[in-house]
């Protein structure tokens, strides 16, 4: 029988330390623009009820207004039409929302080239130095990117040609998709996809891919530098808003010290 009591243990004396990989949410917080032909997402926005006066002597609360892809989020299947017929974020099982984190780095890239497009030769480096992808985890595309989350101009990083950051390659999405069990994609950027997805073919092929093979994405991931290679645990934890495309997410990851 496995022994939750060792680990509520570890985690009391730092043996296991909990590291935050969440953006904090606010109106600040970036978002995705998208052209203004299309629909867009809401800024995160808090409305006040009572803050200990008339309209509640003895309480403070708010409403909130979001997008579900608002923040640091969870894409579930549903999102992406090649995976209609698949998971709403409320019936993503419980079971996928914790899993090792397999962490790969490519600061130094990105920061050469915002446009940077992990390949597939990139994954297979990291598989021949650590090992397959775990079944059931999560790959953690780290580039450096959340250095820039309190700028909303600098995260977009958009010129006349629309915004460039980091992202995979068609052929590496399609390695993700049909070559490998894993939960899904996290990302430090606004989305899974790169800035410039749009011009690849086919266009957006995260989304298309990985969504559309039922794995997940986790965007504007924080503090992923201070996570192993591998050997972290990660939790994600999106609201089960029935019927929805995501849902804002608080990422949580164990790391043993
Ligand atoms: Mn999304």
């Amino acid at each position: 029988m496995a022994d939750l009591n060792a680990l509520a243990a570890d985690l009391a004396s730092g043996a296991v330390e909990v590291i935050d990989l969440t953006s904090p949410l606010e109106s600040s917080t970036p978002i995705l623009e998208l052209p203004p032909e299309f629909g867009q997402t809401w800024h995160f926005e808090l409305e006040e009820i009572s803050k200990y006066d008339d309209r509640g002597p003895a309480w403070y609360w708010n409403n909130i207004r979001t997008g579900e892809h608002t923040g640091t989020h969870f894409d579930a299947p549903v999102h992406w039409i090649t995976g209609r017929d698949l998971d709403d974020v409320s019936r993503v099982p419980v079971r996928n929302l914790i899993g090792p984190a397999m962490v790969i780095d490519k600061t130094a890239e990105a920061d050469k080239n915002p446009d940077y497009l992990l390949d597939v030769e990139d994954i297979l480096q990291w598989e021949r130095e650590n090992g397959a992808l775990q079944d059931g985890g999560w790959l953690v595309y780290r580039t450096g990117w959340s250095s820039r989350g309190d700028d909303p101009v600098a995260f977009a990083n958009a010129d006349e040609s629309g915004p460039h950051t980091p992202g995979l390659t068609p052929a590496a999405a399609r390695y993700l998709a049909e070559s490998t069990n894993i939960l899904g994609l996290g990302v430090e950027t606004v989305g899974t996809d790169a800035g410039a997805a749009f011009g690849l073919e086919p266009p957006f092929p995260c989304h298309t891919m990985v969504l559309g093979a039922n794995k997940y994405g986790l965007t504007q991931l924080r503090n992923v530098d201070r996570l192993p290679r591998t050997g972290a645990l990660l939790i994600a934890a999106p609201l089960p808003i029935v019927n929805g495309s995501g849902s804002p997410c608080r990422v949580l990851a164990l790391v043993a010290r």
